[in-house]
């Protein structure tokens, strides 16, 4: 895939993600049309992982890991990787999410992440996420759900009623949105099915039986209840929790007059999400995994906005124990040679050793309004290819033996890259790479494709550098197997 096709699939990607689960999910499909199977973290997979083989395996519905094993994969080869997140900032309705004022239904929400929230102002807004539903026998699974009608908004204030020069909503009183008026909701006709579906529940002998928690017709708008469960397929009353997030109806699109931007949500970092998808499938053919000697890896983690430190953010057990278990896979046979020995003990160590990891987040390009904040050899371009990301003070982990490798990378699928510092007077953001890279001891470079507006709900990235990071990715999987031999820094 090349330019605009794969800036088009792109927007396929986005506008059916808006939540880390449906990320996965659309991961999860792409990955599994590709021939990837499931893998479970708590079944034995001695026996299932072998070599040529592709698989994934999820933490939370939120958080990926998926790897094609190389045909000539021995115990303590190398294993390239490139990690990227799958959460974005957003707005999550509260546990207690019923609200009334003024006449107005309101829906209490939480602030995840580090938003631009005064861009959540006057946007066409609805519900998505993960809904728990318990079957006639008891069962509790999990179903995706995305209302597509705009539902919900957070008005700004008219600026005839407010004077002052800055905007600076306060994020529990202000950035409060609404959804439909008291009135028009007490006409409604079959609606409360929830909230009755709950009241109902074993009442035969005239007494409500112990609930620990109020209905969740009581704790959240019965309407948006009713909505989600025709959503979700299921009735009401078998809705036990959830958890939704607010995202914009609005549809990710090309923009500019020669379709040269990409105006989306959720840029940073479903952007690098899907290049990293995909240049995984793209490489993992079997001619390209039969003289491949090394394991090819992706790695995306919910939870990096909030500081990656959860059981499935990148700061938690899961990437180094899918190492653990591949480091010591078996190779395709008992017999391969004499010289290999099957110390699974130490496989681990120089797995680590001999391993590298791409950290896929986006970068920042010049912005032309605000170019002075930028330092002034290090201004990435839209459209001019992947942006290495460099901080002397380890907010980036890049140094000169893995620029030296992506850049060869580079050469070879024919893909530009750009280069990033911020000024010394300025604020540096950060991401997984230094701290993956501190948690395992491998190789670590930071790149990201360039965009503006990051954080805000609807950012702009370049058309053409989608098309970019996927070839460089699929290059540097299909690569480093032979050039890991080729950079010897001890
Ligand atoms: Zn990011």
């Amino acid at each position: 895939m090349s330019g605009l096709e794969a800036a088009n699939d792109f927007l396929r990607f986005v506008n059916e993600s808006p939540t880390p689960y449906h990320a996965v999910a659309s991961a999860v499909k792409r990955l599994q049309k590709a021939g990837f199977a499931p893998l479970r973290e708590k079944d034995p997979w001695v026996t299932t992982i072998k070599p040529g083989g592709k698989y994934f395996v999820t933490r939370n519905a939120s958080s990926i890991i998926a790897f094609a094993v190389g045909r000539n994969w021995r115990p303590g080869n190398p294993i390239s990787m490139i990690g990227a997140h799958t959460d974005s900032p957003c707005l999550r309705l509260k546990p207690v999410s019923k609200k009334s004022n003024a006449g107005y239904m309101q829906i209490g929400v939480e602030t995840y992440g580090g938003g631009i929230w005064h861009s959540w102002f006057d946007r066409d807004l609805s519900v998505a996420g993960r809904v728990l539903v318990r079957d006639e026998d008891g069962e509790v699974s999990s179903r995706l759900v995305k209302i597509d009608k705009p539902i919900v908004r957070i008005p700004t204030l008219a600026i005839h009623l407010d004077r002052s020069s800055n905007f600076d909503p306060n994020k529990e009183t202000e950035l409060f949105p609404i959804a439909g008026l008291v009135e028009a909701e007490l006409n409604r006709t079959g609606g409360e099915e929830a909230k009755k579906a709950g009241d109902a529940e074993g009442k035969e002998d005239g007494k409500k039986p112990f609930s620990p928690l109020s209905a969740i017709g009581d704790r959240h708008h019965p309407h948006v209840i009713d909505l989600v469960a025709e959503k979700a397929g299921v009735s009401p009353s078998s809705i036990v929790d959830f958890e939704l997030v607010l995202f914009d109806t609005q549809p990710a699109s090309l923009g500019g007059l020669n379709d040269e931007f990409i105006f989306s949500p959720r840029l940073d970092n479903l952007n690098m999400t899907y290049c990293t998808v995909e240049g995984l499938i793209a490489s993992a053919t079997d001619a390209s995994l039969k003289d491949e000697n090394s394991i090819r890896l992706l790695a995306c983690f919910d939870h990096e906005e909030i500081g990656s430190t959860s059981a499935q953010g990148a700061n938690s057990s899961f990437l180094p124990a899918i190492l653990r278990r591949l480091a010591a896979t078996k190779p395709a046979t008992e017999d391969v040679d004499g010289e290999f020995e099957s110390d699974a003990a130490a496989a681990f160590e120089q797995t680590l050793a001999r391993s590298f990891l791409v950290s896929a987040d986006m970068a920042h390009a010049v912005h032309p309004n605000y170019a002075a904040k930028y330092e002034a050899d290090h201004r990435p371009e839209m459209n001019k290819g992947t942006v290495i990301k460099i901080n002397a003070n380890q907010r980036y982990a890049t140094n000169s033996p893995g620029i030296v490798l992506l850049e060869e990378c580079a050469r070879r699928a024919g893909v530009p890259l750009q280069l990033f510092v911020v000024r010394n007077d300025s604020p540096c953001g950060s991401t997984i790479g230094p701290m993956l890279s501190a948690k395992m001891g491998v190789r670590t470079l930071d790149l990201g494709n360039p965009q503006l507006s990051m954080h805000s709900i609807r950012e702009t990235g370049g058309s053409k550098d989608v098309g970019f990071a996927v070839g460089l990715f699929k290059e540097f999987y299909q690569s480093y197997g032979e050039l890991e031999r080729s950079i010897e820094i001890e």
